[in-house]
């Protein structure tokens, strides 16, 4: 994970630095603690909480290892849920369902995740529900065929919620363990994208009780900040249950994080570190947190 991280390794060496040098934690030092978890791009919420914590604690008393095990332990704690991965059902395929704007990793990431899946021994099935963009079920089918998982598809401009349909059917009767369904990342209107979530919403959950299991939101991780409101924007109609974080490998902007969890309440469930099909990594954090500090 640490060779991921690069980018956002160097910047939050700007936070680490504040610890070698030799002061007290004093008004400048609480400013400079700011701003480079700002900078670093943990958000404004998370950062207000981090310093006034350290403020509470270690005011007046020498910068050292113990002021700096504290934020990594805040940090950290940040980042704890009980919620890792995918939660599977005992009985009947797991759904999940992942949504993103275009451009975001979304196809990439199902491909990652399908891998991943079959790798664990799981049968998977992949729904092309994305009938709006071209290529989009082309490229899906490529990516399917390349990791050897099925995939139900239509041609494109059919409904959406037809092909999620089909696929339940098909999950149950041929005993998948997960399906993975794909949805659009752009239609004429959000208003439109955003009810053409719910319906498929509705029709997996009519096929599935309790489907969708999981809903996945799809960010890049290079929008930063930008991807919060992204993810506040789409959390409004859809009920998500995590977050992939893509493209961390190129970015300085992992911090972001700290924020989605923090501001959005969803945990990052993994993350892209590139576009290689072995390129997700479920997110841990303990061993993020430990990249960013070591
Ligand atoms: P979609 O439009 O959301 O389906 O996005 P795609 O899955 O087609 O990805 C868009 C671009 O981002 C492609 O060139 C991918 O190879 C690239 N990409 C996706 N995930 C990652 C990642 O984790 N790291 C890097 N470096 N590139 C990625």
């Amino acid at each position: 994970i640490k060779q991921g991280l690069t980018k956002t390794r160097n910047v939050f060496s700007g936070v680490l630095d504040l610890f070698t040098s030799n002061r007290r934690v004093d008004k400048a030092f609480l400013t400079q603690l700011e701003e480079q978890l700002y900078l670093a791009d943990v958000g404004v919420q998370a950062t207000a909480q981090i310093v006034d914590r350290v403020r509470q604690g270690f005011l007046d008393r020498e910068v050292g290892e113990d002021v700096k095990l504290f934020v990594r332990q805040q940090l950290r704690e940040m980042l704890i849920d009980p919620s890792a991965g995918i939660h599977h059902v005992e009985t009947g395929p797991t759904v999940v369902m992942i949504a993103g704007v275009n451009g975001s990793g979304k196809t990439t990431s199902i491909a990652k995740l399908a891998n991943r899946l079959k790798l664990d021994g799981k049968k998977v099935l992949v729904a092309a529900c994305d009938t709006f963009r071209a290529a989009a079920v082309e490229q899906l089918t490529v990516w399917c065929d390349r990791i050897g998982v099925d995939i139900v598809k239509q041609q494109q401009g059919s409904d959406p919620a037809a092909v999620a349909h089909d696929a339940c059917e098909r999950a149950k009767a041929r005993g998948y363990d997960i399906l993975i369904v794909d949805t659009a990342g752009r239609l004429h209107t959000q208003t439109h994208l955003m009810r053409e979530l719910e319906k498929i919403h509705r029709v997996v959950g009519k096929q599935i009780p309790g489907a969708p299991h999981e809903v996945f939101l799809v960010l890049d991780g290079t929008n930063g900040q930008n991807a919060i409101a992204q993810a506040e924007q789409f959390t409004k109609t859809v009920k998500c249950t995590g977050i992939i974080l893509t493209k961390l490998d190129g970015t300085a902007k992992g911090g972001a994080v700290f924020a989605i969890k923090q501001k959005v309440g969803l945990p990052v469930k993994y993350i892209g570190v590139g576009e290689q099909m072995d390129d997700l990594e479920p997110f841990d954090p303990d061993s993020f947190v430990a990249a960013l500090f070591e």
